[in-house]
């Protein structure tokens, strides 16, 4: 049976971040479940459908093939969606509160569950999201809930934002309400919502740098 370690929390809480370095540490893949989300997302609204409109956005799914790939040289994933790799414009701020709205959708859950549960059970993975060790695979091998308080998750996305030079002239409080939002949204909504798995070794990140996250998980995970 393959190795599945699920990595779960709000966003900003490190979880990219520490489940890349794990993934590389450990030479297994990592998925990045978040972005598949943001595809679907950024496939909606090119498609000129809301994705809080549940009727506009399902008719679309069938004719949604998503493929996840592996940059050759970077190792980075990339998600290709019909052929197209949309990767380059799912980072954007725009499309994190509709990745949020669109994946309260049961059927766009469904839908990218069952490839990621295919994934996971094809390969040894470091899998990153909200939902892995609750819902996607609540039988995963090792299971984590990092957190940070709000603020400390807010600046780190503030400085990725304005380091990528994707601002938009947003303050750290507008950065902070949209983090806000988005995390209540998850943690709220009525199918898979962001919650503590059964079993999850919780991790409050907020007063430590990656390198100690690592270390940590590292003694909870025998990857050494
Ligand atoms: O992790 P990231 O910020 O890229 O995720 C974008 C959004 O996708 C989250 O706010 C969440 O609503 C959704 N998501 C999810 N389940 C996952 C991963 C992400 O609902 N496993």
């Amino acid at each position: 049976m393959p190795i599945n370690i699920a990595i779960d929390g709000p966003s900003g809480a490190g979880k990219s971040t520490l489940a890349k370095r794990l993934a590389e540490k450990m030479k297994i893949l990592y998925l990045d479940t978040g972005a598949m989300y943001r595809g679907i997302a950024y496939y909606v609204l090119e498609k000129g459908v809301d994705p809080a409109d549940a009727d506009g956005v399902k008719p679309l799914l069938p004719g949604i093939e998503m493929t996840i790939s592996y940059d050759g040289k970077s190792g980075v994933q990339q998600i290709v969606i019909n052929g197209e790799n949309v990767t380059p414009y799912i980072r954007e701020h725009r499309i994190s509160f509709a990745a949020s709205t669109v994946s309260k959708i049961p059927e766009v859950r469904l839908k990218l569950v069952e490839l990621q549960r295919k994934i996971a059970s094809e390969r040894d993975c470091v899998l990153d999201g909200r939902d892995i060790g609750s819902y996607v695979l609540p039988d995963a091998g090792y299971k984590i809930y990092l957190d940070a308080k709000p603020e400390v998750r807010a600046e780190r996305r503030f400085k990725e934002l304005s380091e990528k030079g994707q601002l938009n002239g947003m303050s750290y409080e507008e950065v902070l309400a949209d983090v806000n939002k988005r995390d209540y949204q998850d943690m709220h909504r009525d199918f898979a919502p962001l919650v503590v798995a059964e079993g999850a070794v919780v991790i409050d990140t907020s007063e430590m740098t990656a390198e100690q996250v690592v270390e940590r998980i590292e003694e909870i995970v025998d990857c050494k």
